[in-house]
Order: structure tokens, then sequence, then C-alpha cells
């Protein structure tokens, strides 16, 4: 079963992909936590020239070649990791999948959101999550969460911020079945119970 967190920086992803692998493995479940870009060697290369820029410092990247390069980062995680796993049995959690591609890479930049979901259903051979956990804030918020420097893409700006984080809406409400919308301006404990009413729900518990 395949599960993927999606949301603007600093909406407390990786926060809730670690609450529910905890709750899922304490009903023993067998979990792989993994997370785009990065979640292979091939992918930890591709995130550090999407990150730092081809020259380390924050060079740009044309649209289109960045597009490529997440597609070849999901295309080798779903290759490398995500499918293996998903036919041993266990549960994927996902930090960020294709909905990142299409709130960035269509929804903040110059490409459209059917060239960009074309590009990764063919890099995933057509794999999508039961279930997407959309983190939902203000991105000025949640930016300000952030504790480390800014990389290449948290950079680019409020307004980018703001388009991306509607884009993201705007999936989810292409896709209700797939998607829950969750207020992630609450407190930490809160949001999980809601993720974890509705995990309790799809697994039947
Ligand atoms: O979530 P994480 O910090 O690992 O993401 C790395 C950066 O890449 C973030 O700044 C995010 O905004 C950006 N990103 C992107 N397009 C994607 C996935 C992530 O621009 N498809
Ligand atoms: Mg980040």
């Amino acid at each position: 079963l395949f599960i993927s967190f999606e949301g603007v920086d600093g909406v407390g992803k990786t926060t809730q992909v670690e609450r529910l692998r905890q709750y899922l493995e304490s009903r023993g479940r067998t979990v792989l936590v993994t997370r785009e870009p990065g979640g292979t060697p091939l992918g930890v290369a591709l995130r550090r020239l999407l990150l730092g820029g081809v020259d380390g410092a924050g060079a740009d990247i044309a649209p289109r070649a960045e597009a490529l390069i997440f597609a070849a980062d999901r295309a080798q995680h779903v290759a490398e990791t995500i499918r293996p796993a998903l036919s041993r049995g266990e549960i994927v959690i996902t930090d960020r999948y294709l909905d990142s591609s299409l709130a960035y890479q269509a929804g903040g930049r110059e490409l459209t959101a059917k060239e960009v979901r074309d590009l990764s259903m063919w890099a995933t051979n057509g794999l999508l999550p039961v279930r997407t956990y959309l983190l939902d804030m203000d991105p000025a918020e949640s930016h300000a969460r952030l504790r480390h420097d800014e990389d290449r893409m948290e950079a680019a700006g409020d307004d980018f911020q703001a388009r991306t984080r509607r884009a993201f809406l705007d999936l989810a409400e292409t896709e209700p079945e797939r998607f829950r919308i969750i207020d992630a301006a609450r407190p930490v404990e809160t949001v999980w119970t809601q993720i974890r009413v509705d995990i309790d729900a799809l697994f039947g518990y």
C-alpha cells in the first residue's frame, strides 16, 4: 500500500511521516519510508544538482530540464525502491511524489499540468499512491519554520510559494478520493490525530 505526503516546504511532512511510520509499525506492519528528490543513490546525485544548481552555487536550470531531472529521480525511485517494497507487501510512505512535480514544475513555473503529469506517469509507469495527505498552510508561515539555509528551490520567492500552495489545493480538489487536505497550521498532535483517524478507516483498524 502506497501513501504520499505533499505540501509546501516547512509544513511538517517529515514529522508526520515519522508518526505514521511508528503507528503502522506498532500495528505490526513493515513500513518503508522514503522521499523525493533523493530516495535512491541516483536520486541523491540528482537532488544535489536540483538544490545546489549545477555549479553548487545556484546556477539556473531550464524549466524543461528541471522537470526531466525530477522525473528521472522519480523513475529510479519507483523502479529501485517503491515497486520492490510494494511487491514484498510493505507499506511505502513517501515524503513528496508526483503531485510535487505538478505543483512546483507546472503550478510554479511555465509548463502545463498535463505535460508534467504525462511525463511523471511515463516515468513511474502509472504508479499512483492510494492515499495522499496534503499538509496545507500559508507558505509565509511554513517558511518561517525552516531552520536550515534556503536551498535553490526554497529561495524562489513568496509568489512562487503561494502559487505552489494553490496548485496543491487544486490538485486535491480534482482527486478527492486519493487526497486528504490537512490543516497543518494546527499543533502537531492535532494534525497527527486527523491523519490517524483517516488511516484507521483506510486500514479498517
Ligand atoms: O521537501 P524537500 O525539502 O526534500 O524538497 C527539496 C526542495 O525541492 C524543496 O525546496 C521543494 O520545494 C523542491 N521541489 C520541487 N519540485 C519537486 C519536489 C521538490 O521544486 N517535484
Ligand atoms: Mg526543503
